[in-house]
């Protein structure tokens, strides 16, 4: 912890400290727990042990294979326990439950203690908030109030939310050297899965107040539901390329036909770009593999920023990469093509050589060949090959140049 910036360290003990205001405001208002309180605990806990331990390893996996905000499914366990239970009782979930999740996290203590006070912290300011709205009892609820009731359900998720925001978005950001909507408040994808969390945790409050023994069907329901939460993350990995984190052939061939097929539609152009390293087994001769594959990152870096969000960047092999640029006709693709040129030209990469020292490989330059569509070819595949030969002439002409794909009859 005290290796991070500074800024990083006051962030984490002011909120750690503020957290401890947060829990004394929040107990100071629970009640007494009751024995149905302490049932109600039990039958949380119990949901959540099954859900937690049925789902260790693929937790793990899944957990492994996340860059930025990992979304905790036990909210469909602690939500619920801000529902229906005092405070205490609640935070009293989250150690049960954080404890456990030790085991599989295997993280940095701090980041992990940081993590737990936070996820208590929503629990206990969620439940202060909800029981200063006056909520009624959920078993004599006419159709009127049950509606009401749901607003509160749906304000109390907006609280519980937003503590967890403020703490892990908080630290995420100050944690990075570059911090981004994505890394700080997840993808899209990531938020979703988080709102029907919490649903799903609303949906286990009402079970667990008037139904308790249909909560097993919720325990069933979280196992297959962190099974579905992997399955996206899968989908991901298969179109990505894990070295570069650039599409792989795959998702960029998924992708560059349905661009070609709206620029046909439409009656646009587009250009294909294929882009080869010159000299690149020098790197790997020179600074060892280590270094290529920190060239090749680098070098997908810049493609990423040089290019346009519509844009489709992917890693052919080795140290090819291949750009679409949709609606883009012959000078277009050429002034793309000399941005994108100029830019691996002055990049300046630092890594390690073969026996460790630091090295910043530079001077590297890269052959660019340029296919149009139609001009060149009307298929992807036609496209492919008119560009990869447009880079052999490059190559041939003496390297770090564009060239344009021979027009044919
Ligand atoms: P040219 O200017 O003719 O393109 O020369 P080159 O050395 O770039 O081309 P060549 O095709 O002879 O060699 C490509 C090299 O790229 C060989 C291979 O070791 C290296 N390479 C391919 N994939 C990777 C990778 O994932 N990591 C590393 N470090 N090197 C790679
Ligand atoms: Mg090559
Ligand atoms: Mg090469």
């Amino acid at each position: 912890m005290w290796t991070r910036p500074r800024r990083f360290i006051v962030f984490l003990i002011t909120m750690e400290v503020l957290s401890v205001g947060g829990f004394a405001a929040a107990f100071a208002h629970s009640p007494q727990p009751t024995g149905s309180d302490w049932l109600e605990f039990t039958i949380l806990a119990a949901g959540a042990t099954v859900h937690i331990q049925l789902t260790r390893r693929q937790e793990e996996r899944r957990r492994n294979r996340t860059k930025t905000v990992l979304i905790d499914l036990t909210a469909v366990w602690v939500f619920p326990a801000t529902l229906v239970l005092p405070a205490t009782v609640a935070v009293l979930l989250v150690v049960v439950i954080r404890i456990q999740r030790w085991f599989v996290a295997r993280r940095p203590a701090h980041n992990f203690i940081y993590s737990s006070l936070a996820h208590g912290l929503a629990a206990a300011l969620a439940n202060l908030c909800y029981m200063a709205m006056g909520p009624r009892d959920w078993t004599t609820l006419t159709a009127a109030e049950s509606l009401r009731e749901f607003g509160l359900i749906l304000a109390t998720a907006l609280v519980y939310e937003g503590v967890q925001v403020l703490y892990v978005g908080g630290i995420l950001a100050l944690g990075s050297p570059s911090p981004t909507v994505r890394t700080v408040l997840g993808s899209k994808a990531d938020n979703l899965l988080e709102a029907i969390t919490t649903g799903l945790g609303a949906v286990t409050a009402v079970l667990v107040v008037t139904m308790p023994p249909a909560v097993a069907i919720m325990a069933v329901v979280t196992v297959v539901f962190n099974r579905l939460a992997e399955l996206d993350q899968l989908q991901d990995a298969v179109v990505t390329d894990p070295k570069t984190g650039l599409l792989n052939m795959r998702g960029w061939t998924e992708s560059a036909e349905r661009a070609l097929n709206r620029v046909r539609r439409s009656g646009s152009t587009l250009a294909v770009l294929m882009v080869d390293l010159d000299h690149f087994k020098q790197i790997n001769d020179t600074f060892g593999h280590p270094a290529g594959d920190d060239a090749l990152a680098a070098v997908a870096n810049a493609l990423s920023s040089v290019t346009r969000p519509a844009d489709l960047v992917g890693r052919f092999g080795g140290e090819e990469f291949l750009l679409l640029l949709p609606n883009a006709d012959a000078a277009a693709a050429e002034l793309a093509a000399e941005r994108v040129r100029t830019t691996i030209a002055a990049l300046r990469i630092p890594t390690t050589d073969k026996r460790g020292a630091q090295v910043t490989i530079s001077g590297r330059t890269a052959s660019i060949g340029i296919a149009v569509f139609p001009r060149h070819a009307d298929d992807l595949d036609g496209l492919l090959q008119a560009a990869d030969t447009a880079v052999y002439d490059a190559k041939e002409a003496g390297r770090n140049r564009i060239s344009f794909a021979p027009v044919p009859h």
